[in-house]
């Protein structure tokens, strides 16, 4: 090839180069506009808050798998087992009965009855059914008791790392979220001291999960009892207590914040059926709360999604009475089971701190060892580095600490079979392997 003939073959490269590189720029300029038109139209309020991360991510895997990529998606917290058969024959009686009809907006009498005794057999809580709210999840009861209780302004302690959704609706609440950081030295928990030193006249409410997603931490009782003494010599502070993962729970019996009669007028106790009575697509959530936190909840409902579906209130109905040894233990053991497998794969894989998370069904790794350690185009400074990183090299979903409060960790949800875990956790250590 001629000098001139390579220098106008380099020439015209250059010059395709370029126009692509302006196409490109040309489009994420009208993307950004487009964006700014949109988001000038819509409110502040949905502008302020984020996308829940965790649904982001499986979301983008599903995405991905539709391209025919083989991912593995541990990023959403989700059991992999089906709803056991008897909910599932209640619920078709219900449609075969034709209860299909509105209900009382907080679940149907003998709902609420169920849902009573189940606290009596299961918490030893004596609640009321007018102060139970069924909702169409825990998170739709969190969202009613948060927008019933926070004023602007008010402040709202959540100890960190949180659950992924706790900050948006406080900011949708255009409450003031107060974070108190924990770390692995102490299990992820809030001591008393903290909780002491984070309240100031304007502090309404704490929200808090045990067992902890994303941690997997379960307080104990002495614990629970030191924050509760320290929320008793503030009369105006209020507790919303996540219990959603009750049941799955490998250390000492759960303990509810309810149980300390000193605050019980104070605690908003949440649970549901998604996670223990594998139920995630029914939307059941559950609130017990003194009556007027109750009857709030109730108006709120009301005039935003009304009861739960009736069908889906049977089928809860029938989780309330299921036989624990019978129905929900075997997807514990299957849960504790697939911890201890998760924890033992990790020890061959440099550089992830963690600790025994003894309920709920994540592992929450510390992953700073990888800052600054760099592969092809990748630097690692952050735990949302390092997940796109596994997600684009290794073909797995997990989720970045900063959907939960620091970006120094990534979560992990075993909620998925054996076979997949392994395989998973042998994709993390070959592309892991390849950071230096
Ligand atoms: N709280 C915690 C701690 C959770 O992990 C979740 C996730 N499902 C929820 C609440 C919401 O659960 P639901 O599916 O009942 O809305
Ligand atoms: N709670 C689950 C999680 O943390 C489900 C996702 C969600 O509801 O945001 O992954």
């Amino acid at each position: 090839m001629s000098q001139a003939h390579k220098s106008r073959t380099t020439g015209g490269f250059l010059l395709i180069n370029a126009q692509i590189l302006s196409l490109f720029l040309l489009k994420l300029l009208l993307d950004l506009l487009i964006t700014k038109s949109i988001m000038a139209k819509l409110s502040n309020r949905v502008n302020q808050i984020s996308e829940s991360q965790t649904i982001g991510m499986a979301r983008k895997s599903r995405e991905l798998k539709a391209q025919g990529i083989d991912i593995i998606s541990l990023s959403l917290g989700e059991p992999d087992f089906a709803t056991p058969q008897i909910i599932k024959d209640a619920a078709k009686k219900a449609i075969d009965d034709n209860f299909s009809y509105y209900t009382h907006v907080s679940g149907y009498l003998e709902l609420r009855e169920a849902i009573c005794a189940k606290f009596k057999r299961d918490n030893k809580l004596s609640f009321t059914p007018d102060e139970i709210v069924v909702s169409t999840g825990a998170k739709q009861s969190i969202a009613n008791a948060v927008l019933s209780l926070v004023n602007p302004g008010d402040e709202v302690i959540v100890p960190a790392p949180y659950w992924v959704s706790y900050l948006e609706i406080i900011k949708v609440a255009e409450g003031v979220p107060i974070i108190v950081e924990t770390d692995l030295d102490s299990d992820f928990k809030m001591t008393p001291t903290q909780l002491q030193k984070a309240i100031t006249p304007k502090t309404k409410l704490i929200m808090m999960s045990t067992p902890c997603n994303p941690t997997g931490s379960v307080y104990k009782r002495q614990e629970l009892e030191a924050l509760a003494l320290i929320v008793f010599t503030h009369p105006e502070l209020y507790i919303m207590s996540d219990e959603i993962y009750e049941h799955i729970n490998f250390a000492d019996p759960h303990q509810s914040f309810a149980q300390f009669d000193f605050i019980k007028d104070r605690v908003i106790t949440i649970n549901g059926v998604s996670k223990s009575f594998a139920m995630t697509g029914w939307r059941g959530g559950i609130m017990a709360a003194p009556k007027w936190i109750a009857q709030a909840c109730d108006k709120m409902q009301g005039q935003f999604t009304s009861a739960t579906s009736s069908i889906t209130q049977k089928a809860m109905h029938k989780a309330m009475e299921l036989d624990f040894d019978t129905y929900i233990k075997p997807m514990t053991e299957a849960f504790r089971k697939r911890r201890d497998l998760v924890l033992d794969l990790m020890k061959d894989i440099p550089g992830l701190k963690t600790n025994k998370p003894e309920g709920a069904f994540y592992v929450y790794p510390e992953i700073s060892y990888y800052f600054g350690k760099k592969y092809k185009h990748y630097t690692i400074n952050n735990g949302t580095d390092l997940t796109l990183f596994l997600l684009e090299e290794g073909h797995l979903a997990l989720v970045p600490g900063a959907a939960f409060g620091e970006d120094k960790y990534i979560r992990f949800s075993y909620a998925t079979s054996e076979e997949k875990l392994i395989e998973a956790l042998k994709r993390m250590k070959e592309a892991l392997a390849k950071l230096n």
